[in-house]
């Protein structure tokens, strides 16, 4: 399938349209945003190390019953995967207090919490991505009902497979974002990255931080933490 046009821009990827309607082709950037896109800079390997590792996971996860918007794994930025409509929800799951939800709750980061949280983020910049809850996505019409429940028990399907899969590299999966798209014949299936870019991953022995928070919060080491999640995942350095 040939590249034709550009998209879409977004921070830290493109998405050009191919000569086939039902397809796209993703291409990875180095560069990253944080605090809704008012700090910026550019994290040297972080496109090919995210494409690879997205991949890497997203086929772990149709392996075990989670249908994706992969494809085909191009070259090293660029993938394609099937055109989908984009559910517009942030689907963030949490197995230990961090982040945002550290800040708004009191909890110090590192809480186990008692189960596993589900929250949903309304995806619009202008607005923040504001946090919603099921009834205001059933209000709006992003999604109907049994969508909605589909794109929960898919989350917290992910949830597990990735948990036991990182642990087995002595990574802890603190908490991640997921989106969910639709494809033409009306199927959801998981959309955007799995990466350093969108989970906190931390080391199971020392809880030092392998993911974008060390650029978020200037803890230097950035581009060292990239690299180390894609050698234990893949084995293999960029
Ligand atoms: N996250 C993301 N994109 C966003 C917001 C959050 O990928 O726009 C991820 C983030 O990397 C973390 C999880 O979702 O793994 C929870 O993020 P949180 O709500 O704590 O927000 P943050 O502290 O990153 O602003």
């Amino acid at each position: 399938m040939e590249k034709t046009t550009q998209m879409y821009e977004g921070k830290a990827k493109k998405v050009f349209a191919t000569d086939n309607p039902d397809y796209c082709i993703v291409s990875y950037k180095d560069d990253a945003t944080a605090f809704n896109g008012l700090k910026k800079g550019t994290i040297l390997g972080k496109g090919a190390i995210n494409n690879r590792v997205t991949n890497h996971l997203m086929r772990l996860l149709e392996k075990n019953g989670v249908p994706t918007h992969l494809v085909e794994e191009l070259n090293d930025r660029e993938t394609l995967v099937k055109k989908v409509s984009i559910v517009p929800l942030e689907v963030i799951v949490r197995n230990i207090a961090a982040g945002s939800l550290s800040k708004r709750l009191g909890l110090p980061e590192g809480v186990k919490m008692g189960s596993t949280v589900l929250e949903y983020c309304y995806k619009n910049d202008d607005l923040g991505d504001p946090m919603v809850n099921e009834y205001h996505i059933l209000a709006m019409g992003w999604a109907t009902k049994e969508e909605l429940d589909l794109i929960a028990s898919y989350s917290f399907k992910v949830n597990q497979v990735l948990s036991d899969y990182l642990k087995e590299a002595n990574i802890e999966l603190i908490d991640f974002k997921l989106e969910f798209g639709k494809t033409k014949d009306g199927q959801i299936v998981l959309a955007d990255e799995i990466s350093p870019d969108t989970c906190r991953f931390w080391d199971s022995t020392t809880h030092e931080k392998l993911d974008k928070d060390r650029f978020r919060r200037d803890l230097g080491g950035v581009e060292d933490a990239y690299q180390e999640i894609m050698r234990r995942l893949l084995g293999e350095n960029v």
